[in-house]
């Protein structure tokens, strides 16, 4: 097994290669004589994982972490042990990815784009979702070993949530596959359909295809494209089927079944390689989009064109230069930094255009909050997801709420009557109290007693000021006048942090559990990088009178990448 990682992992340096035999070293024994369903050793399985990424270029701590991704779950090694023998950053991933499993999706319609969004907000960096979709893919790809039952419930997973996230993410053949080896086991009759009415049209396709390709090179030759290449690819089986739903089950709607594509250096080659297909065939009214100016939300940028082509018949081309082509196949793979110290890795993918990723998760996210009339400017403040957690009711359904929210603001939001009548909640069915801060991925139990009555108290918990309106109203109910707002805002007391910090994955999250064990109610966290040297954060909570303030900031101050910490109190 080593060997075969060895071959590929040639354009790691020393230090890399190094971590990821450490890596495999660690979780060959940790696995132990553990078999897959196939019968083949467990270490097959994150060995195929971490050869998916290495097709991706990313970097050796990803590589490490999906060589283990499986050891937390699944061996007796503790996370201790784990972050001894691999260091921070390699066990921060894989805890990411043990935290992940715990987001089951169980099939409630309106729950699945939360689904989906609750998976990056977990994961809190792009690697682990990476990780975890190469972990699908190779379990998709040796499900036949897996029974039946299991089957479909995977398959539909993939599908429903897996697929989509591989799309927004940009990346184009992942999503493909994923969708494909899914359809056929959640949808059998109709995959058996799709595949009956393509199979014949497909190798007739490709035959005229192959027909028309010398007409085009002949041409973009002539019109000085010497070196633009041309192939062509079939649509997978589940967009096809997506097509025909949309089209009445019409085969001959599908236009596009198979696309030409002409692949060229840059942009203006591209409008070029229009024309030319343009003058050589007539173009079909309104079918021409041009995704360079105008990319798909996704991030997805070519020329497509349908034109009535030999004996009139239509035909997609697909124009794009090997750069767009990259991303459409490895989407943010081939755009994310994967860097230490602010410099790219040696062996892995430069920074090219990290800015209009996170420009799309923003908007992202802006389609989420614009849903739950937070306000835009205010989601924007905060480094995108950082602002919202997303946990579990015991059915499993997902719920978003803010940062810093309180088991009293999940009873609110859940239901008035669940909140007004609590009398205990349990979060991953361990009792805590109603100032304990929840966290992405934890489960919430709300105990209830019907003759229980909200208390003026709970103002003090809850996060949001929509919470703080249904206490309010619910004390009204109950015949007790709660407090006039102006006289809670008093007692309001806060206290600022101004964090001087280095960029760290996981630093803000290392603060805050720190806050969390003052139980200080967070009410503002604010990040600016704007400035290189001193990038600081900006974390405001409530004032206590017992916090011993002085303790607090010598545990922060010991925190892996907070150079200063100053306190401003307002009073
Ligand atoms: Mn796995």
């Amino acid at each position: 097994m080593w060997d075969q990682l060895q071959k590929i992992i040639l354009n790691y340096s020393p230090r890399d290669k190094e971590l990821i035999r450490t890596a495999y070293d660690l979780a060959l024994s940790s696995h132990g004589n553990q078999k897959r369903d196939s019968g083949d050793p467990y270490i097959s399985h994150p060995v195929a994982v971490a050869t998916e990424l290495i097709k991706l270029k990313l970097d050796s701590s990803a590589i490490a972490a999906a060589l283990l991704h499986d050891v937390l779950e699944d061996t007796p090694l503790t996370k201790a042990e784990l972050r001894d023998a691999v260091g921070d950053e390699v066990s921060f991933l894989v805890e990411g990815l043990t935290k992940l499993d715990r987001v089951k999706y169980r099939g409630f319609e309106r729950t699945v784009e939360s689904t989906r969004k609750m998976f990056l907000a977990v994961a809190e960096d792009v690697r682990v979702v990476l990780i975890k979709l190469s972990d699908r893919l190779h379990n998709m790809r040796t499900i036949k070993w897996v029974r039946p039952e299991k089957q479909t419930r995977i398959a539909t997973e993939t599908l429903e949530i897996f697929a989509p996230l591989a799309y927004r993410l940009g990346m184009g053949e992942l999503k493909g596959e994923l969708e494909d080896l899914s359809f056929p086991i959640v949808y059998p009759e109709e995959y058996a359909w799709v595949y009956k009415e393509t199979k014949e049209r497909l190798s007739e396709r490709n035959a005229y295809l192959e027909r028309v390709r010398p007409f085009v090179e002949e041409e973009l030759k002539k019109g000085g494209l010497k070196t633009a290449s041309i192939d062509f690819r079939a649509k997978n089986y589940y967009s096809i089927w997506k097509k025909l739903l949309r089209n009445d089950l019409d085969m001959s709607r599908v236009t596009d079944l198979t696309a030409m594509r002409i692949t060229v250096h840059t942009i203006e080659e591209c409008y070029q390689a229009l024309g030319i297909i343009h003058g050589l065939w007539k173009p079909m009214p309104g079918r021409i989009k041009d995704y360079i100016s105008l990319p798909k939300p996704n991030g997805y940028r070519s020329l497509h064109t349908t034109v009535f082509c030999l004996d009139d018949k239509t035909t997609e081309f697909q124009i794009r230069t090997h750069e767009m082509h990259e991303e459409a196949e490895f989407g943010v793979a081939a755009h994310w930094v994967w860097e230490a110290a602010g410099k790219p890795k040696e062996g892995t993918r430069a920074n090219v255009d990290k800015i209009a990723w996170v420009k799309r998760l923003q908007e992202w996210q802006r389609d989420f909050t614009e849903e739950s009339g937070e306000d835009f400017m205010e989601s924007l403040k905060i480094e995108f997801f950082k602002d919202r957690i997303f946990v579990l009711t015991p059915k499993g359904e997902v719920i978003d709420l803010p940062e810093g929210s309180t088991p009293v603001d999940f009873a609110f939001h859940v239901h008035s009557a669940i909140g007004s009548h609590m009398t205990g909640a349990k979060v991953n069915n361990k009792m805590v109290p109603f100032s304990y801060i929840l966290s992405s991925g934890d489960s919430i139990e709300i105990l209830t007693q019907k003759n229980q009555k909200p208390s003026i108290d709970w103002l003090d918990f809850a996060r949001s000021s929509a919470t703080r309106g249904h206490i309010r109203s619910a004390l009204r109910k109950t015949g007790i006048e709660p407090p006039a707002i102006k006289e809670i805002q008093e007692k309001k007391k806060t206290t600022t942090l101004l964090i001087v910090r280095e960029n760290r994955i996981g630093l803000l999250k290392d603060i805050t559990s720190q806050l969390a064990r003052d139980r200080l109610n967070i009410t503002k966290t604010e990040s600016d990088t704007a400035d290189v040297n001193k990038p600081y954060l900006l974390i405001q909570f409530e004032a206590q009178k017992h916090l011993d303030l002085d303790r607090l900031l010598t545990r922060l101050k010991k925190i892996k990448g907070v150079k200063e910490v100053t306190v401003k109190k307002n009073d």
